[in-house]
């Protein structure tokens, strides 16, 4: 891919997040979009923002949301687990799908990779010990663990990108973490030095800062994006939908 580019992640089925990001990318003049996965579950519009992915994406992966939308939801709570059946109802081809977009879309789903790599660069939904499961935090997450770089950092050429957490950070291979700010929201990657970079997400951040957010690599830099985006709208949308709970629209105002 050609630097500088755009890295999304955890779309989320969140149609107004992912338009309001799509909408910030073209207006920085950025050619190219990676997309880490997580395309569907928890939002209520998992056809139009798969559709916007298979179009403007130069590359994907699969999240752990998508592989149990084609395969099944292991180890997921009742909470997400209804979001997926009711993405299955609304993606899955039926018999009267003999082709069309339909069909197009669930094999693209179905066909999306765990892992990619361009050169010394690697595009992981989770992390590289566990392309789909594994949650790399930053320190400032109760669910940090150094020891876990001890096994992932290996695997890492020079920058792997992932998302899973929703909470964006650079983590040094030497367990340095940074975290982005409005004011502060470029971090430099020196050279001989590997980096996970965790992009964070467009349809659910968690954080605490409710604004999608996404980055962009410019070979030497990593810099993060928040975009504000209509939350009020999604939110009605998930209220409006009986297979996904209010508390799902309710995190989106908190970014958490
Ligand atoms: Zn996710």
């Amino acid at each position: 891919m050609k630097t500088p580019f755009a890295v999304i992640s955890d779309l989320h089925a969140n149609l107004e997040a992912l338009e309001a990001v799509l909408a910030d990318i073209d207006a920085q003049g950025l050619g190219e979009i990676a997309c880490l996965g997580d395309i569907v579950g928890y939002g209520p519009d998992p056809g139009p923002v798969a559709d916007l992915v298979r179009e403007r994406a130069t590359k994907a992966v699969a999240g752990n949301h998508d592989w149990a939308l084609i395969n099944r939801p292991l180890g997921f709570n009742p909470l997400a687990k209804d979001v997926i059946e009711y993405t299955r109802d609304m993606l899955e081809p039926k018999f009267y799908h003999l082709f069309g977009e339909t069909r197009e879309r669930w094999a693209y789903l179905e066909g999306l990779p765990t892992v990619l790599e361009e050169g010394d660069l690697a595009f992981v939904h989770a992390s590289l010990r566990d392309p789909l499961m594994d949650y790399c935090f930053g320190d400032r997450h109760p669910m940090w663990n150094p020891k876990q770089l001890e096994e992932i950092f290996p695997k890492v050429k020079r920058i792997c990108f992932a998302g899973h957490t929703h909470y964006p950070a650079v983590i040094r291979d030497d367990a340095v973490c940074w975290y982005p700010k409005d004011d502060a929201p470029r971090f430099p990657l020196e050279a001989g030095r590997k980096y996970i970079v965790n992009v964070g997400s467009v349809g659910q951040p968690r954080d605490g800062d409710p604004r999608a957010c996404y980055a962009v690599f410019e070979g030497d830099a990593v810099r993060y994006r928040r975009v504000p985006y209509d939350v009020e709208r999604t939110r009605d949308k998930i209220i409006a939908i009986d297979a996904i709970e209010v508390r799902l629209g309710d995190r989106l105002r908190e970014g958490k």
